[in-house]
């Protein structure tokens, strides 16, 4: 073609590629003379251009397909094999950013408009002059340059979003997951942010309505009160709640924290968190009884004993028979003050785990015989008899020996203490299954049914006309309780007023090579 303007037309360029268009910014020139090629090329290369040139619109796009770095084309609408139009078309499909711009000796408005609609971005009438040439380069590389910056930017904003959403996300499956309640107002008391564990103290509320006032859903007054003071205060408060009977009337701390932005010091709201402190206190309230009890139980021989020596060191009590029995008393009173003090640090070693214990097969016919050995002048002293009725060859248990003495004493200790002269005691023993049974039958004074419920209870003793007179600390039993819980056993009471009681205990039990091993388990 030769409607290009001459080679020498465009030779001497007075126009210099200015703005903040990069240096070796590049272009490609499609034409399919090779005069205008040549002469596109040298201007735009002396303006500071890499420049590339393509003879059709075939190796245009090839060109263009293969190297991104274009950012302008000059597009010759008359060639032969594709034409300038289709190129624009198949550019801006296949490099929508590389900016068009139409060169042309038959500029009319219908190809006008037709090429604008296949997105050109200009036209370059032929015959042009270098300066225009450069000029509507340099317009297009602005072009170029201002859509890389867009798509910087939105990819930007993308990845803005994105974080957000992910941080959102994050923070939204930290707070559900927890297992204290979090509750966040925004400064005119609506909750903006709530958690499952939240719902308790707002059993009515409706998740698809958007913004609640804390003072209509949650259903806790103190706590409604509290988070209003925090709020009018812009003070951090820290409050035990009782939540009402119909939310469970379960016991929480209530931490409701202002939030203050730190740049205008503006109140933003306030964040409450609430933890479930109902068992914490029970267990509180447990050692305050446990506390309330040793005081009271250590309080009664004290008191005896001074008692005792008041009367003796002020000489009061002239017999001396009579000062003796009152030594008697005291150290009656102390022995109890003693038994009591190590029950006690039983009790706690056993709370703590630090009971030190050399776990050993033990034959439980032996611990029993030496038990009752122990027992024998407390039972005569009682009038009671004692029999031995285990059976020989029971399995053995893997315990500690000094326990089990201390299981099967205070069990028959027990049985001669609540007994009646002339009673008696029997310890039986049978293989049951993987367990070894042994119960302690005694004839003694039974036990009511309030008593059998709170035997295992620290300090529980029997209030009866016939127990008054037996001493003891009422921690046997928790003590018995624990250590046949420490080795997975089992323990029962069987007993009528009046007729005498049975205390059953099961110890799992260790079978011996050769011994079948048994399916049955202790009777719940
Ligand atoms: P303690 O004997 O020191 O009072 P225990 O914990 O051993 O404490 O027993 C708790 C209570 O259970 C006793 O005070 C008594 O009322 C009752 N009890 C325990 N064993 C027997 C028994 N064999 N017969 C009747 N009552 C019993």
């Amino acid at each position: 073609m030769s409607d290009g303007v001459a080679d020498e037309a465009i030779q001497s360029p007075t126009t210099q590629i200015t703005g903040d268009v990069e240096a070796r910014s590049k272009v490609i020139v499609v034409d399919d003379e090779a005069g205008i090629r040549r002469g596109c090329q040298r201007v735009l290369t002396a303006a500071g251009l890499e420049v590339l040139t393509a003879e059709s619109a075939e190796q245009a796009l090839a060109v263009v397909e293969r190297d991104p770095d274009i950012e302008v084309a000059l597009v010759d609408l008359r060639m032969p094999g594709m034409g300038g139009m289709e190129l624009l078309s198949e550019l801006s499909r296949r490099a929508p950013d590389v900016v068009r711009v139409v060169i042309t000796a038959y500029a009319t408005i219908e190809s006008a408009i037709e090429a604008t609609r296949r997105g050109a971005f200009d036209f370059l009438a032929k015959p042009f002059t270098p300066e225009d040439l450069i000029r509507l380069t340099n317009k297009a590389l602005e072009q170029a340059r201002l859509i890389r910056e867009h798509k910087r930017l939105q990819a930007e904003r993308e990845r803005r979003l994105l974080e957000l959403a992910t941080e959102q996300s994050r923070l939204r499956s930290v707070v559900n997951s927890m297992a204290d309640g979090v509750l966040v107002c925004n400064s005119e008391g609506a909750l903006v942010l709530h958690n499952p564990a939240a719902l308790r103290v707002m059993p009515h509320l409706q998740p698809e309505a958007t913004l609640h006032s804390v003072e209509e859903v949650v259903a806790s007054e103190e706590l409604r009160q509290t988070i209003r003071e925090a709020s009018e205060t812009h003070t951090r408060l820290s409050r035990e709640i009782q939540l009402p009977p119909d939310l469970g009337g379960q016991w929480v701390l209530a931490d409701v924290a202002p939030v203050v932005d730190e740049a205008s010091g503006a109140f933003l709201g306030t964040v409450t968190v609430l933890r479930d402190i109902t068992e914490l206190r029970r267990v509180e309230q447990v050692k305050a009884q446990f506390v309330n009890m040793v005081a009271h139980e250590l309080r009664a021989p004290l008191a005896a004993i001074d008692g005792y020596l008041s009367v003796l060191v002020e000489g009061l009590v002239t017999s001396p028979e009579k000062a003796r029995e009152m030594m008697v008393r005291s150290r009656q009173r102390l022995k109890a003050l003693l038994d009591l003090v190590s029950d006690l640090l039983d009790v706690a070693r056993m709370e703590a785990g630090t009971v030190r214990r050399e776990i050993a097969l033990q034959r439980v016919e032996e611990v029993v015989a030496e038990v009752l050995e122990l027992m024998q002048p407390t039972a005569q002293a009682a009038s009671v008899q004692l029999h031995n009725a285990l059976p020989a060859g029971l399995p053995g248990v893997e315990a500690d020996r000094e326990e089990l003495i201390r299981l099967f004493g205070n069990l028959v200790s027990n049985a001669v203490k609540y007994n009646r002269p002339g009673g008696s005691v029997t310890v039986t023993g049978t293989a049951d299954g993987p367990y070894v049974r042994v119960d302690i039958t005694d004839t003694g004074l039974g036990i009511s049914e309030e008593g059998i419920r709170n035997l295992f209870t620290e300090f529980y003793r029997e209030k009866r006309r016939e127990t008054s007179q037996i001493t003891g600390t009422g921690l046997g039993l928790s003590i018995v309780k624990r250590i046949v819980d420490f080795y997975h056993g089992r323990l029962d009471v069987q007993s009528k007023l009046d007729e005498g009681s049975t205390f059953s205990v099961w110890l799992p039990c260790v079978f011996e090579p050769g011994e079948a091993t048994p399916e049955a388990s202790p009777a719940s």
